[in-house]
């Protein structure tokens, strides 16, 4: 019941006012009483009463009035009308002015507290209800109010925000998504994704992650082409439930224009000055060769290794030049240009022919076996040549003396494999995950002797990306390495 409860007694019969207030005192109300209409009023006016009890029959304002200026007060304010004459119809026309009860003269101090207590009960409970409305109204503001945030933050985004559910119609998107994928209507919400954009490999990638196996969370990043041919980059990630259902999937997308300019005049930079490095270090290295041959005269030991070690660094030199060239070749797109129907083998048997002097002088023995008659492939016969150089010469490099290479080739559906495996130093599991990053070295006792770059796999997966293939590692340390290369197989 509501604490501190304040009631007013308003009635012109003093017995009438004194019991009333000994009565509701004692139940421990706060209670006092005036004798007429008008000074209820006043009292009414200067202090927060929570109920009234009011005789009808008053001289001067009588209860029906003094119930009207009360209403007028405050309508939180309960009213209990005291009848004298206990007429059903002066009572009924109190409560239909807003009257909660009425008690009829005379009545016993039982039925007073009862009915007292009665409107008190209700009162408190009128409070409660107004109390759980008010917060229940608190919350849904401030729903309403995140969700506005919510929306404020997405719309103000540099980068584009586009959620697509399962059906592949659009959920949400903001204004950056909307300006870079050109989204046509203005408003798309709803309507199926091919119907509001026009590019069909970013559709594809976002049913990929649609139709994703929802155990396999996986994000696809992929470089489209958006409005006006700008560059994007666009990461699609699906929207899982705990019960595992993928619900859509939610898209970032980044205008990568300025990073690709400024990547451009980085590689035409690193190009250039490669290959002002080329040449003099070219002929550095053909004059030490030179000296090595004798050209000027017989050397003395300590002169041989001293020019054997230069000469060594030289080709170091010479290997990271031509890698940072091919990398800026193929950044540039230049490197592979040239697609025709090729035969792997007659690259990979060519390749291997030439590597055979250094695998010979680590008496590491190269078998082929099965890429003979492997359908056709269509693809640039340099790129191909370069990525057998690099994982047949990795293989050499990383294979302690007597150790096995061995080359296989298969079909699988649409495409072709070629595995290169040695019986070599391996790799662990957490640099499996780094080797194809630029300038990446496992680094460790074994490594430290043999000479790289870190560019020769990272120059691998670029060329095997331009021909929309790929490449995985199996390794185990100390038991070798499996590189194997898918490539898309002409179909006839
Ligand atoms: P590098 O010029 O250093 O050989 P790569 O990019 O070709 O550069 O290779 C990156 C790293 O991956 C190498 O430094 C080496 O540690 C590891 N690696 C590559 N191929 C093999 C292999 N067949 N066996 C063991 N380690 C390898």
């Amino acid at each position: 019941m509501i604490k501190d409860t304040k009631i007013l007694i308003i009635d012109d019969e003093a017995v009438i006012r004194d019991g009333c207030t000994k009565i509701l005192t004692k139940e421990g109300w706060e209670a006092e009483s005036v004798e007429d209409g008008l000074k209820g009023i006043e009292r009414i006016k200067s202090k927060d009463f929570d109920l009234v009890l009011l005789d009808l029959m008053m001289p001067g304002l009588n209860g029906l009035e003094v119930i009207n200026e009360v209403n007028k007060i405050s309508s939180d304010i309960y009213i209990i009308v005291i009848t004298g004459f206990a007429t059903v119809e002066t009572a009924v026309e109190a409560m239909k002015r807003g009257a909660y009860d009425y008690i009829p003269k005379p009545f016993t101090p039982d039925q007073l507290r009862v009915v007292v207590r009665k409107a008190l009960e209700n009162m408190a409970l009128r409070k409660e209800t107004e109390f759980l409305r008010k917060e229940q109204e608190k919350g849904l503001f401030a729903i309403a109010q995140e969700k506005s945030k919510i929306k404020t933050i997405v719309n103000c985004m540099p980068d584009g925000v586009l959620v697509i559910d399962k059906e592949k119609k659009i959920a949400l998107y903001n204004p950056a998504a909307s300006k870079l994928l050109n989204i046509r209507d203005k408003d798309s919400i709803g309507k199926l994704l091919d119907e509001s954009i026009i590019c069909t490999e970013f559709s594809d990638m976002v049913s990929e992650v649609l139709n994703l196996d929802s155990n396999k969370y996986t994000t696809i990043a992929g470089e489209i082409l958006g409005v006006d041919s700008i560059p994007i980059i666009a990461h699609i990630a699906p929207v899982i439930m705990e019960d595992g259902e993928v619900l859509g999937a939610v898209t970032i997308i980044k205008d990568i224009s300025e990073q690709k300019a400024i990547d451009k005049m980085k590689s035409d930079f690193i190009s250039k000055v490669t290959h002002e490095l080329k040449a003099p270090v070219a002929t550095i290295n053909q004059l030490l060769m030179a000296i090595l041959d004798g050209a000027v005269g017989e050397l003395e030991e300590k002169q041989r290794q001293m020019i054997d070690r230069a000469k060594l660094r030289g080709d170091g030199l010479l290997e990271l030049i031509s890698d940072l060239l091919n990398i800026s070749k193929i950044e540039s797109g230049l490197a592979i240009q040239r697609k025709q129907p090729l035969q792997i083998s007659e690259v990979i048997d060519d390749v291997v022919d030439l590597l055979q002097p250094q695998a010979d002088e680590k008496k590491i023995s190269i078998s082929i076996s099965s890429i003979d008659n492997l359908p056709l492939i269509n693809a640039d016969k340099e790129g191909i040549r370069e990525i057998f150089t690099n994982l047949i010469s990795n293989g050499i490099k990383y294979t302690n003396v007597n150790g096995v290479i061995q080359i296989d080739g298969e079909i699988n559906n649409e495409y072709i494999i070629i595995s290169v495996s040695d019986n070599g130093i391996g790799i662990s599991e957490l640099d499996q995950l780094y080797i194809f990053q630029r300038f990446f070295r496992v680094k460790n006792s074994t490594t430290r002797q043999i000479i790289g770059t870190g560019l020769g796999l990272p120059i691998v997966k670029e060329i095997i990306d331009a021909h929309l293939g790929s490449i995985n590692v199996e390794s185990e340390p100390g038991k070798g390495s499996k590189f194997q290369v898918q490539l898309p197989r002409i179909n006839n």
